[in-house]
């Protein structure tokens, strides 16, 4: 049986299942990188140039982590999953980046997925990723409805239930010692806690950010938590098109959460992305016109715990002061 390594980063977040399901119908297996740990961000980091962002860095490490537990690596070249609204640039160049900086990586299965070429496209990309390890068309088909169906189901189990990727996947994998349940505490404030799912999962980027705020008595949404169609909403909302695939999980959910009155929003990022910046920039906009409170994370590889930690603390002092202050 063939097996195809997954890097724990970037899109894992938001495929895993839907990989999962195509792979496994073919009859290969998947093998996933571990949790990022200080193994994989040094092999990460040794490899890239020094302007590469954090995210994609540590892509690479996750790549090392698993070069000799696969026969491939199924690394995507993302370039759209709407009209006119792409992904940026270092996904799409990922595959070619990855054999120029890890050649111990074993053949990279490098399907174009680009919506703005039209389906047809599409589906002669499944069909020749599918190509590798069946030559029956009509079972490449069926895993492809397979993983569809995965992925239609792993969006909605967050949605419906108000989990994270990391819940619903654990979850899904049967880890029992991970099993999802409501947390003791009843927490006094909400929190939207907005950007990228490789950054707002990541443990090691974020320094346990999500776990922290809960532990500090707050209850914390992200953009998976809302269904998609509403994050679409309220990002046309705004008026303008999107361009960017990831819009809605940062436009989106700032502006979906905003409505629904959370006590603050924090937007997450790393330090030195491009389209980033620009899209927080009108989340910080919309929250000065909600009057409500609002904390940019910029993060990069020295960023410190105990810096987070401070202003994590007193921007939620700040937030219990003005609901205070508003009740
Ligand atoms: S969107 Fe930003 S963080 Fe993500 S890969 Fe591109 S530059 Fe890196």
């Amino acid at each position: 049986m063939f097996k195809v390594g997954i890097p724990r980063a970037l899109s894992y977040y938001q495929y895993l299942p839907a990989w999962e399901a195509f792979f496994e119908a073919l009859g290969a297996e998947t093998v996933v990188s571990p949790p990022t740990n200080k193994a994989i961000f040094t092999a990460g980091n040794s490899r890239a140039v020094a302007e590469t962002c954090l995210p994609v860095k540590l892509f690479f490490g996750h790549v090392i982590s698993l070069a000799n537990k696969c026969d491939y690596m199924f690394i995507p070249a993302m370039r759209s999953l709407g009209k006119k609204a792409y992904y940026c640039s270092k996904f799409i160049g990922l595959p070619d980046m990855t054999r120029a900086l890890v050649p111990e990586c074993p053949p990279i299965l490098d399907p174009e997925i680009d919506l703005n070429k039209g389906r047809r496209n599409l589906y002669s990309a499944i069909y020749d990723l599918g190509r590798h390890f069946s030559s029956d068309k009509s079972r490449i088909k069926k895993a492809a409805k397979q993983a569809e169906k995965a992925h239609l189901a792993y969006r909605k189990e967050m949605s419906d239930r108000g989990i994270t990727p990391i819940q619903a996947l654990d979850e899904m994998h049967r880890d029992e010692d991970k099993l999802y349940s409501e947390p003791d505490t009843s927490p006094s404030l909400s929190v939207a806690l907005i950007g990228h799912q490789y950054v707002i999962y990541d443990d090691y980027i974020n320094h346990r950010l999500i776990s922290r705020l809960q532990a500090m008595g707050v209850r914390v949404f992200t953009p998976e938590m809302a269904e998609q169609e509403a994050l679409d909403i309220a990002m046309t909302k705004l008026g303008s098109a999107p361009h960017w695939s990831f819009e809605a999980d940062i436009i989106g959910a700032g502006e979906y959460y905003l409505e629904a009155k959370v006590d603050g929003i924090i937007s997450v990022a790393v330090f030195g992305c491009g389209p980033d910046s620009m899209m927080i920039d009108m989340v910080r906009h919309r929250a000065s016109e909600f009057r409500t409170p609002f904390l940019h994370l910029s993060l990069d590889e020295h960023t410190s715990e105990g810096g987070l930690v401070t202003r994590l603390e007193a921007f939620l002092d700040m937030v219990k002061r003005r609901r205070r202050v508003c009740a």
